[in-house]
């Protein structure tokens, strides 16, 4: 089919959720996408979420097929992204996940399946184990490893734009006030049939949405150029409800010290308090961060997790001006379940324009 005669298809967001659909769509070769963004890879912004991310695949998913599914859907795609396209800046990586005692009490559902010590996913990732008492640091009831991929958002995100580019899919900046704007941003000039909405956490602001279900989770993380050897993660703290403890070390440099999950809090500055307090938790689980050398800091970061009430949004709606399929409200699993949440983005744009 030529492109005149494909259903013309915006893509309002030029996060990971809003590249990868455009991906996903653009890979069927039956529309003709444009990407349009307020922001783009390469900017940094508090509004734009995804270049502050780890960002790493571990799942948190519990009892739930749809979140299940997009998690299931997109290790496979990112094993097999690690393994043929290096350039992507995805790397395979063990995960190491210890549990305190407090928080197997507590139960904080912030952690969710992190304190199941067999998960959803310990049949499908490679060299799934829980850990005997013997190999977990003192004060840790419950552990896990198993193998998975940690991303390098600074480089994933431009291969992204570099694969739809690759497609013919036009990237542009562009900004809209209201979601019916968008339908008029298709890079040909003329009207878009379908809008797919990626824009995170700004749904909650944007005309014809505001999605009061949506909200920041604050995350405050430290980039080092140090190496870990591993992925570390452990539920909670003894310093604050809010504050948890993880390192992520990237493919191409720099490791991720974080961090933090704290509700419905927009700022944007980092708290040295806090950045002192992840340093010394970090070290603290894995010594190992300094054997070349003290920590060599790169940047204190702050991003809001575009999380909502219910989970994500993946639906499709029709609107006077025509359909919209939303794509939006991963929180702090936007990476993990991008290329699911693509799909299913794909199958009901297939619906929507059948209908
Ligand atoms: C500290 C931290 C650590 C994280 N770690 C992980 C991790 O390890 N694994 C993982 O899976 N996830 C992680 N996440 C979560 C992940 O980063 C997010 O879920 C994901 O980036 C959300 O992507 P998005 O595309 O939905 O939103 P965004 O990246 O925010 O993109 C939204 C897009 O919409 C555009 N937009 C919004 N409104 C408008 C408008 N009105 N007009 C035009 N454009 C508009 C924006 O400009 C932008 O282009 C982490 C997040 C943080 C903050």
């Amino acid at each position: 089919m030529t492109s005149e005669l494909k259903p013309k298809i915006v893509v309002l967001g030029a996060g990971v959720a809003g590249l990868t659909s455009a991906l996903l769509l653009a890979r069927t070769n039956l529309y003709d996408v444009s990407v349009i963004g307020k922001f783009l890879p390469g900017d940094l912004d508090i509004e734009y979420t995804s270049p502050w991310a780890g960002a790493n695949w571990m799942s948190f998913v519990k009892d739930d097929e749809v979140l299940e599914r997009y998690d299931r859907i997109t290790y496979a795609e990112i094993a097999r992204l690690a393994k043929e396209h290096p350039e992507a800046g995805i790397w395979p990586k063990k995960v190491i996940e210890y549990v305190r005692a407090d928080d197997l009490i507590k139960n904080n559902p912030l952690l969710g399946g992190l304190l199941d010590a067999r998960p959803w996913f310990a049949d499908m990732t490679p060299n799934f184990k829980q850990l005997t008492p013997a190999e977990m640091p003192k004060g840790y009831v419950q552990g896990i490893t198993y193998d998975s991929y940690c991303f390098n958002p600074l480089i994933y995100l431009p291969w992204l734009v570099s694969q739809l580019l690759s497609h013919g899919v036009s990237v542009r900046a562009r900004t809209v006030s209201h979601i019916s704007e968008a339908f008029a941003h298709h890079a040909s000039g003329q009207p878009a049939h379908l809008v797919v909405n990626c824009t995170g956490l700004m749904a909650c602001r944007l005309g014809g949405v505001m999605d009061d279900k949506v909200y920041p989770g604050r995350g405050q993380t430290v980039l080092v150029r140090n190496h870990a050897p591993a992925m570390y993660d452990i539920t909670g703290c003894s310093d604050a409800d809010d504050e948890l403890t993880y390192i992520m070390s990237r493919p191409a440099g720099g490791t991720i010290l974080g961090g933090c999950y704290q509700k419905d809090n927009w700022n944007a500055t980092p708290d040295p308090n806090m950045a002192q307090r992840i340093i010394r938790r970090c070290l603290e689980i894995c010594p190992e961060l300094e054997s070349e050398g003290k920590l060599d800091i790169i940047r204190h970061n702050v991003g809001l997790r575009p999380s909502r009430e219910g989970g994500p949004r993946v639906e499709k709606e029709k609107r006077e001006e025509g359909w919209v399929v939303h794509n939006y409200g991963a929180g702090g699993a936007g990476y993990q379940s991008s290329y699911g949440m693509a799909t299913h983005v794909v199958e009901l744009v297939g619906e929507a324009l059948a209908s």
